[in-house]
């Protein structure tokens, strides 16, 4: 079946083309996002510059990452090359720090809804160069970005999310702001990575909630996905292979609570207590 149309061009649900289309929405987002004529801004995903037309009227220049050769191809013709950089390619293989020496990255994206978790992980790496970044995307994403311990949102998305960000959602887009419309509501969430200046000077990652920082992401990352691989069991189970029981229980952490239980600073400590333990 042929896709729908939208200003000559049929929207791919490969790429995850929902065009924005209500002008009362993208106002909103150019106002959560405030650009300043300065600032090293990239929009992911341009698609027919809903909103990249309003935020380039705020500043001199703007980069785009888009994967759709047509999408470019038009852009290219509507925004001239010393407005607009376009970076033609996957965002998931993007790399921002390509853009670093320009100042603190602001990143925004009405994003396409397939490749949402993954961009999120890809974009961790580049959380130490970042300002701060605007996202369109699921409602349901955005409440599992932001979703506190104990509610049945918290997750892996929430503890990774959470440990170098803060986060807001801040308003709700219903399907018909969007041509073709989606089946469900989406959300704009802002996010501020903690502490990006210290992270910056320093290399080290901060956690806000007692000070801690992560020693090994590597691990901690590990540690997050055993104990989320399967959320109905209990910590002492899913975690076996990290941590015994009573090793568990003095570091505070009741072994046959659940996953979705403890809280992001106690991933923290776990995982620095295991790569205190790490030989060499
Ligand atoms: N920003 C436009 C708007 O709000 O109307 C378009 C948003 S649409 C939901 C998602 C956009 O991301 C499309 O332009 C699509 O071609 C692009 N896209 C999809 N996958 C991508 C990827 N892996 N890397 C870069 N851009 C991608």
């Amino acid at each position: 079946m042929k896709g729908q149309k939208h200003r000559g061009h049929v929207a791919r649900k490969r790429f995850g083309q929902n065009f924005l289309v209500a002008p009362g929405i993208i106002r909103k987002i150019v106002d959560a996002v405030a650009p300043q004529a300065g600032d090293t801004l990239v929009e992911i995903g341009p698609g027919l510059g809903a909103i990249t037309g309003p935020l380039l009227e705020c500043m001199d220049h703007l980069h785009v990452v888009e994967i759709d050769r047509d999408l470019i191809q038009r852009l290219a013709n509507r925004f001239p090359p010393e407005r607009m950089t376009i970076h033609e390619g996957d965002a998931l293989e993007f790399d921002f720090a390509r853009l670093k020496a320009d100042g603190p990255l602001k990143i925004v994206g009405n994003l396409p809804y397939n490749i949402s978790s993954a961009l999120l992980f890809h974009l961790l790496a580049f959380a130490p160069l970042v300002h701060d970044m605007h996202f369109m995307l699921q409602k349901e994403v955005v409440d599992r970005m932001v979703a506190e311990p104990g509610s049945k949102d918290f997750g892996r998305l929430s503890v990774m999310l959470q440990y170098h960000y803060h986060m807001e959602r801040l308003f709700i887009v219903p399907p018909d702001a969007f041509s073709p419309a989606p089946k469900v509501d989406s959300a704009i969430v802002r996010m501020i990575p903690i502490d990006s200046a210290e992270v910056m000077r320093s290399g080290i990652q901060q956690d806000e909630a007692d000070g801690a920082a992560v020693q090994d992401l590597a691990l901690f990352a590990n540690v997050v996905k055993a104990a989320f691989s399967q959320r109905r069991k209990m910590l002492r189970n899913t975690l076996r292979e990290f941590i015994g029981e009573a090793d568990l229980a003095a570091l505070g952490i009741t072994p046959t609570v659940r996953a979705e239980d403890i809280a992001v600073a106690d991933y923290v400590r776990l995982a620095n207590t295991l790569a205190d333990r790490k030989p060499g």
